[in-house]
């Protein structure tokens, strides 16, 4: 029923079932379980010829909504909500992998989920290849007769690059494999990856979905057949969102898209200023026009997003010293929050990589990552000026 609405209307309404109480927010119904008219009722619904609810690992009211929402968001016809993004991409990949199985994934994706790949699933004999995201042909070439899944995540993290989509999707499928993509940056307010041709995608429903730093979540969403075996994983596994935490993320759905259009702004703000200081050598944002793919972004995605790093004169000790001159940023390297946050990822998320693995990764000692959070531009912008 939301195809005839925009975004915006989607945001606020979908999903949305009153109780009798005729609630005007969402109910919020914390409990384990739910009781039962009388034993042949209770038999109905655990055969399931009568659907209903029999127990929150299986189905919620409230997480039903969360789910409801974003499936209409991302236009899927299926979501589950899941305990945090790695509970989402663990579930998938448990859902549709078996041990034996091979992996294609980006250079440049979420640490954790390198752990994941590398010293999980390993364990389990799925083995994982990692590609340059930005290079179609790499993923071909990396195909190998058992693998099943392709995973990446556009745009990349801390340097914004980007994979056509549509253009690894084929490649994909014509190898009988499934795209996964991971799009936590972009929400689907400015990507929807299941109409470029991904099977399936993947939240960190932690960061732009709550985007208040509240609580973690994650969700996947696909076609009823891509998601009946993630759902059996998650229904007996257990990695389910709960009700309280899904509320949470419903009123941070009602304002995902203005939110996201302020981080956009600020942070194309930001960029443009960026690159007239002093000392700063590079800026990598996807809104600015000399950005390598920029005709891609702007084919591909409906906004920029709200991260963007760039690279500092003086190296390391310049780095630091921009960030230690700032008082409003937070130093941290959480991102997608309406807090901004400031990163030197030489020396946190990248710190376990050789420094010839970060050179080659393009991570040098003098850059920075901001994820621009929804404060006063001009505010950002004093609060950098001293370090340059
Ligand atoms: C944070 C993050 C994850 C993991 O999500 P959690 O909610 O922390 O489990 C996965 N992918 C990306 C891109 C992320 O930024």
């Amino acid at each position: 029923m939301w195809d005839e609405f925009e975004l915006a209307s989607r945001a606020v309404r979908a999903g949305q079932v009153r109780s009798q109480e005729n609630e005007h927010s969402e109910a919020l119904y914390m409990t384990s379980s739910y009781v039962f008219g009388s034993a042949a009722e209770a038999a109905a619904r655990f055969s399931g010829d009568v659907p209903g609810n029999v127990y929150s690992r299986f189905t919620n009211p409230t997480v039903n909504t969360f789910q409801q929402r974003l499936a209409a968001l991302e236009n899927a016809e299926q979501c589950v909500a899941t305990a945090s993004g790695m509970s989402a991409i663990l579930s998938v990949c448990m859902g549709h992998l078996n041990a034996g199985d091979h992996i294609v994934a980006s250079q440049s994706i979420f640490g954790t989920t390198v752990v994941l790949f590398e010293k999980i699933l390993s364990r389990f004999d799925i083995q994982t290849d990692f590609v340059a995201l930005d290079d179609t042909d790499a993923w071909e070439k990396a195909v190998k007769n058992n693998t099943k899944l392709f995973f990446l995540e556009s745009p990349s993290n801390p340097l914004c690059q980007i994979a056509d989509i549509s253009a690894v999707a084929k490649v994909a499928h014509k190898h009988d494999c499934l795209l996964v993509v991971d799009n936590c940056f972009s929400t689907p307010i400015f990507q929807q990856p299941l109409a470029l041709g991904a099977d399936i995608v993947v939240h960190s429903a932690t960061k732009y979905i709550d985007g208040q730093g509240r609580t973690l979540g994650g969700a996947a969403l696909g076609s009823e057949k891509m998601m009946e075996p993630v759902y059996a994983v998650l229904r007996s596994a257990g990695p389910t969102l709960s009700a309280f935490n899904a509320w949470v993320l419903l009123k941070g759905l009602e304002t995902l898209p203005i939110r996201m259009q302020a981080h956009n702004n600020n942070a194309q703000g930001l960029a443009t200023w960026l690159q007239a200081q002093d000392n700063v050598t590079k800026v990598y944002y996807l809104g600015l026009e000399d950005h390598p793919q920029y005709a891609l972004a702007q084919r591909q995605q409906r906004g920029a997003g709200g991260l963007l790093s760039f690279e500092l004169k003086g190296g390391k000790e310049a780095a630091w010293r921009l960030i230690d001159q700032t008082r409003l940023m937070s130093i941290t390297a959480n991102l997608g929050d309406s807090k901004t946050t400031i990163t030197h990822p030489a020396t946190t998320t990248h710190s376990r990589l050789s420094p010839e693995q970060r050179a080659a990764a393009g991570i040098s000692d003098g850059l920075i990552r901001i994820s621009v959070g929804l404060e006063a531009l001009a505010d950002l912008k004093k609060d950098l000026i001293g370090g340059f």
